[in-house]
């Protein structure tokens, strides 16, 4: 396994630990996220912008071998041009020389036409013609074996410049083979870059959140500092709590006025209460505290959902309220008490029928930023605290 691989199960393995072992945060520790995810969107943004660079510097490099390319192939056909017309010159002296023989043999196979054909005036002249066809003809052969060899010599330069473009065009494919693959490397840290910042933003809320409820680095979230209303030391009760509400000792309260149980906790593996009451009910919350989730975005299951923490004396209690309408008449971060109307039976999500389904949590200091994910593996059977009217 590599170096790499190992540290990045140790990271993973941690992460999935700490939730589980540490059973406080301090704030000290979501600076220190934020601090760690800052560094590492630096480096990430350090190594883009170095591939782009080297990216850029490949492409300069492909762009110079192409108008090498090019130049190699001008050199080429002009090579060829120069060869045919060297044929062409070639061929003209053949002729020329033909032409010029032509005459020579006639003066050599009859005397008679001498005259006629060369005007020759004496032997002296005829004989100087005839050396003048002889220098011609072996002049023009001279030109043509020039010719030839100019043309010979273009041919080895032609086959040369072909090897050098096919030696060029090898070269510009790895090249392209590069940039390629520096490309697919800086777009795979590109795409992690989103969610290296979402964790900056997530942290970084969670810390000013924290610094503006007046907590330090070494307080411990929910525990030490942005501790919930504690449920306990409740609301002095009454005005704003209608008539037959149904309240535990311990402050709790069973969620609605009235109503049925259609289904018990635990039965078939139930993680919650049912409660039925008619679409539109007011369901409040259990006990005073703080909301904490709002919205559909958590489980397919439940759909719109309220959730609630509350302070038991230290110990951290979540309030599900699920299945309800979409009109929450609470938002995040609110503090609610016994008289407060969370959300409205309905039957979102996985429902038949209008009811809610109460789900309660428990925990040590997660805090008010803790995780879904804790909160599903730490279910209680809200009959720990919510009084039961039956
Ligand atoms: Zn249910």
């Amino acid at each position: 396994m590599s170096k790499k691989k190992v540290i990045f199960l140790g990271v993973l393995l941690s992460l999935l630990l700490i939730p589980i072992n540490s059973y406080a945060v301090t704030l000290q520790e979501y600076e220190d996220a934020v601090a760690k995810y800052t560094k590492e969107l630096q480096e990430k943004e350090a190594k883009i912008a170095k591939g782009k660079e080297e990216i850029a510097a490949v492409k300069r490099n492909i762009a110079d071998i192409e108008g090498k390319i090019k130049e190699a192939e001008e050199e080429v056909e002009r090579l060829q041009r120069e060869i045919e017309e060297c044929n062409k010159e070639i061929e003209k002296k053949n002729k020329e020389s033909k032409k010029i023989m032509e005459y020579y043999q006639v003066e050599n196979g009859n005397n008679a036409y001498l005259e006629y054909v060369f005007g020759a005036t004496s032997i002296t002249d005829m004989v100087y013609r005839m050396s003048v066809a002889e220098q011609l003809t072996e002049y023009n052969d001279n030109v043509m074996k020039e010719l030839k060899r100019l043309i010979e010599e273009n041919e080895k330069k032609k086959v040369e410049l072909n090897k050098k473009q096919e030696e060029l065009k090898e070269l510009k494919k790895n090249l392209e083979k590069e940039k390629e693959r520096i490309e697919e490397e800086v777009s795979g840290v590109e795409g992690t870059v989103p969610s290296t910042k979402g964790q900056i933003a997530l942290y970084q809320q969670r810390v000013d959140y924290y610094r503006s409820k007046g907590c330090k680095s070494s307080d411990v979230i929910g525990v030490t500092c942005d501790i919930p209303p504690k449920a306990t030391t409740s609301s002095s009760g009454g005005s704003s709590v209608s008539a037959g509400v149904v309240i535990g000792e311990n402050g709790f309260r069973f969620p609605v006025v009235g109503g049925r149980i259609s289904w018990g906790y635990g039965s078939g593996g139930h993680k919650g209460v049912d409660i039925t009451r008619g679409c539109g009910t007011p369901i409040y919350a259990v006990a005073p505290g703080r909301v904490y989730y709002v919205g559909n975005t958590l489980d397919n299951y439940g759909a719109y959902m309220v959730l609630v923490v509350h302070n038991v004396n230290g110990r951290l209690v979540f309030s599900q309220y699920a299945h309800v309408q979409p009109n929450i008449p609470v938002s995040v971060g609110q503090n609610v008490d016994i008289g407060t109307v969370v959300a409205y039976m309905g039957s979102t999500g996985y429902s038949t029928g209008c009811h809610l389904h109460l789900e309660m949590s428990q925990y040590y200091g997660w805090g008010y930023n803790g995780s879904y994910y804790q909160y599903r593996n730490n279910i209680i059977s809200p009959w720990n605290y919510v009084p039961s009217p039956y």
